[in-house]
């Protein structure tokens, strides 16, 4: 009996992984007549001087928004943003701290006071809900401040409530790069104080980067709803009451009246001995902060699912339009066009969209194309959308983000970033077994580059995502791709040289529409909803 379940039962799942999606020859023809010229005519006027590098709240970054809304038009595709048109609205609030207003008292537990020094003992975090802040509690050292359910845990022998949270910089040995990356994050880990009870933070970075000079500008960057009340991105959102930076030497003064070394500490909790302890110290900290506003939009658009049950659920494809404006002079040339850095991806998307029209493909999900603004301010319009999205938020079922698909050589492998969290590995393969393309594992697992770009943002909501970059294979004999990628990165990567006169292989572009096509539409075709890997972190 035992022997015919088990049969039985590798027979079903068989049955429901074998189910490759069906390609109508509309559906080829129409990949195949994607037209090169066009994508590069779209990353020539996004990446065009007069745009003066889409930075959000300019209007460079307007021309963006029109340019995408006039090719949505003229593809065809339906609104989807608020209120039946295709933007979204959003506020993006720069905080900057007041320097003169940040103060800091440490008292020890004789009642002895000593007032810290702004820069030398302490930076402030700028609040991004409050002008004027401050906490005072009792401190409590939480080791990296991260709880992993059913594993490793800083909050295991100290209550956080009320109290204020000294965390160290990184995350214990061992663990995925991914879930290292995921776990140390800053917002990671100042949400987690904040549900644990605490009323701030301490951070202390282990591994600072010199270059703090005498006056610096203490800046931070969140999206808000248009009335204001809630701040998203991936840092300090305002959840607590103060966040507050500080270094290493402040961290042995702490530890100064307790009986532990910071040495020991340090190197249990690297180890995954968790370290937690209360101080007999009590800190309180005032500062201000000063607020300024500015609306920018996500710009959305729909192809609605043909299923009368699927279509209520949605895959969506994002690309980040923005990209950081006008910087420091480099050979006569102030404007970061950001050519490859986004423009590539919003081209991308604009012919993903273009497929999915002119074929008539009529997928059972519905999809959703989203180019959001705020990415190079910290992941902070796709934090918005994935909080906040236009459809109801449990309907979206996954997310596939372009960012800077770096198309300067043919594409022949790949590396699907995030894939083997989730089942959305099936459609990658789907996808590139169509195109001929092989799957590669992650050449620069310790770059953590699943958690650096908006795919990010739908992964804290919950949201199984995907990222496709460039694997290591090429067709010439005794050429390095992986060397000349890091060539390519280190002279137009958030450079101005990143133009329409740098390196590019449009045929390469055309492929990588198809890719990430096939995957939406793969993901849309199958009525199996993608899910998180059984006991995959990233899914609890
Ligand atoms: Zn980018």
């Amino acid at each position: 009996m035992k022997k015919i379940l088990v049969i039985f039962t590798v027979l079903l799942s068989l049955v429901s992984s074998a189910q490759p999606v069906s390609l109508s020859k509309n559906i080829r023809k129409t990949m195949d007549r994607i037209d090169t010229n066009t994508i590069r005519s779209h990353i020539a006027y996004l990446a065009d001087d007069k745009l003066k590098g889409r930075l959000p709240g300019t209007e460079g970054y307007q021309m963006a928004v029109d340019y995408v809304v006039d090719q949505y038009k003229k593809i065809g595709l339906a609104p989807g943003g608020d209120n039946g048109s295709y933007l979204q609205n959003l506020v993006i609030r720069r905080s900057v701290l007041v320097n003169s207003s940040a103060s800091a008292i440490l008292t020890d537990f004789s009642g002895n006071a000593d007032t810290l020094e702004f820069l030398k003992h302490f930076i402030p975090i700028p609040h991004p809900i409050k002008t004027g802040t401050g906490a005072a509690g009792q401190l409590a050292f939480a080791g990296y401040g991260i709880e992993i359910p059913g594993g490793y845990s800083d909050y295991k022998n100290i209550d956080a409530n009320g109290k204020i949270l000294i965390i160290v910089s990184g995350a214990p040995d061992r663990m995925h790069s991914t879930l290292t990356a995921h776990f140390s994050n800053l917002g990671n880990k100042i949400n987690t104080a904040y549900k644990k009870g605490a009323i701030g933070v301490i951070l202390i970075n282990l591994n600072p980067r010199p270059g703090a000079n005498n006056s610096p500008t203490i800046q931070t960057n969140v999206a808000m709803n248009p009335e204001k009340t809630e701040a998203y991105g991936r840092g300090f959102t305002g959840n607590l009451a103060v966040a507050v930076n500080s270094n290493r030497a402040m961290l042995s003064r702490f530890f100064l009246q307790s009986r532990k070394k910071v040495e020991t500490v340090l190197t249990d909790i690297k180890q995954g001995i968790p370290s937690s302890f209360e101080l007999s110290l009590r800190l309180s900290v005032f500062y201000e902060t000063k607020h300024t506003d500015f609306a920018s939009q996500n710009v959305v658009a729909l192809i609605p699912g043909a299923d009368k049950t699927l279509k209520n659920e949605y895959v969506v494809h994002s690309a980040h339009l923005d990209h950081v404006g006008i910087g420091r002079v480099v050979n006569g040339d102030s404007i970061y066009n950001g050519a490859h850095d986004n423009a590539s991806g919003v081209a991308s998307l604009l012919e993903i969209a273009r497929i999915y029209k002119n074929s008539g493909a009529k997928p059972k999900r519905s999809i959703l194309i989203v180019m959001v603004t705020g990415e190079e301010m910290g992941l902070i319009g796709s934090s918005y959308f994935a909080a906040n999205p236009t459809v109801p938020k449990g309907a979206i079922v996954a997310n596939v983000n372009t960012d800077m698909p770096t198309v300067i050589a043919p594409l022949l492998s790949i590396v699907p970033l995030g894939a083997e969290h989730s089942t959305i590995m099936k459609h990658v393969q789907f996808a590139a077994i169509q195109l001929g393309l092989e799957v590669e594992k992650d050449p620069e697992p310790t770059e953590n580059r699943f958690v650096r770009s908006d795919q990010y943002s739908f992964v804290m909501n919950g949201i199984p995502a995907l990222h496709i970059k460039y694997g290591t294979k090429t067709n010439v004999p005794g050429f390095d791709l992986v060397a000349f990628v890091k060539q390519w990165r280190a002279k137009y990567y958030h450079q101005s040289a990143d133009g329409m006169d740098g390196i590019f292989d449009f045929a390469a572009a055309k492929v990588y529409v198809q890719l990430n096509f096939l995957v939406s539409y793969s993901i849309a075709q199958t009525t199996e909803r993608p899910s998180w890997n059984k006991d995959d972190l990233f899914g609890k």
